[in-house]
């Protein structure tokens, strides 16, 4: 019989736990966002985070930009944030205006206050095993959900499709880190079918609709679509969940699955930056 992984359900219930710890602290933990530009789908996904931080209790500032902000006003407004006391955590929405060094404005932030580890030092210890101040959202919330249904990562073969800094790269670093056997696979692997055939675990990343399909998954295996993808007006994720799902032990579906499992570990990673910065 097929579970699906119920992202929604296990993110209203972080969400419902971090509003009860939220509710007694004097101080509220303050999240700033900052977008560049005007990519609908950002605005659509920082207004949704704004939402669900302020439902929580939470503090947020929102700093929009115009899409021809200079590089160094978008900097030295990272700077202030950094600067100020009352900001816990600072995402910086991607992607930038393609003027925009995204390495120098990822630098920039504060490890202290970088909510979705994107700087350098925070992936450092990630990679070396040590705890960085936060882990990155949606690989955060995927371990997550394997956690809440006592998905066993240890020993699996587990594939993950997509290499992005902000999803493949660290989830596979912490799947790893979990004792699984991880191929990282990308754009130019050439035998993906037949990798995905040999794993007990596939996590798709790629952003690309219909890319995992009934004849790639063995029998049992699990599922976690992160994708996102508009396909005729309507939100798809990478893989055919109706051919799919059948042949699965667990599988995420999209929209809700891994999607407000981001949001959720957002929130989450905010509260735990608040609580490091003010030892509690
Ligand atoms: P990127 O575009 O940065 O990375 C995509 C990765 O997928 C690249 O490594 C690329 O390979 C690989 N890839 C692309 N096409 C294929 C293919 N046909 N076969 C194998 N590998 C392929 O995307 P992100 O990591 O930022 O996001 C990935 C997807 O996840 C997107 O749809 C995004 O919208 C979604 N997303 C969803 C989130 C959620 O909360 N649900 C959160 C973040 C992202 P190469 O490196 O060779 O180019």
């Amino acid at each position: 019989m097929t579970v699906i992984l119920d992202g929604k359900l296990l993110a209203d219930k972080i969400t419902q736990n971090l509003k009860k710890k939220t509710s007694g602290l004097k101080v509220k933990p303050k999240l700033a966002v900052i977008l560049a530009g005007d990519n609908p789908a950002s605005l659509i996904y920082v207004r949704n985070k704004q939402k669900r931080a302020e439902e929580i209790g939470f503090e947020t500032l929102f700093l929009p930009m115009p899409k021809d902000v200079s590089e160094e006003n978008l900097l030295e407004n990272i700077y202030i944030l950094n600067e100020m006391k009352e900001v816990n955590a600072i995402l910086v929405q991607l992607p930038l205006p393609s003027h925009i060094n995204k390495f120098s404005v990822i630098e920039a932030i504060a490890p202290e206050k970088d909510v979705d580890c994107f700087n350098s030092i925070n992936v450092g210890k990630l990679l070396c095993g040590y705890s960085p101040y936060v882990p990155p959202c949606t690989p955060k919330g995927i371990i997550r959900l394997f956690d809440n249904y006592n998905i066993e990562l240890e020993g699996k073969n587990v594939l993950v499709i997509g290499r992005s800094n902000i999803v493949g790269k660290p989830l596979s670093v912490m799947f790893q880190a979990r004792n699984a056997t991880v191929t990282a696979a990308h754009s130019k692997t050439k035998n993906l079918k037949e990798i995905a055939l040999n794993s007990d675990i596939i996590v798709s990343a790629a952003g690309c609709a219909n890319l995992v399909t009934a004849d790639f998954v063995k029998e049992g295996a699990v599922v976690v679509d992160v994708g996102i993808n508009r396909v005729n007006d309507r939100l798809r994720g990478d893989v055919d969940f109706e051919n799919v799902a059948p042949k699965t032990s667990y599988i995420t579906p999209v929209p809700g699955g891994v999607g407000p499992m981001t949001i959720a570990m957002l929130m989450e990673n905010t509260l735990e930056l608040y609580q490091i910065q003010n030892h509690n």
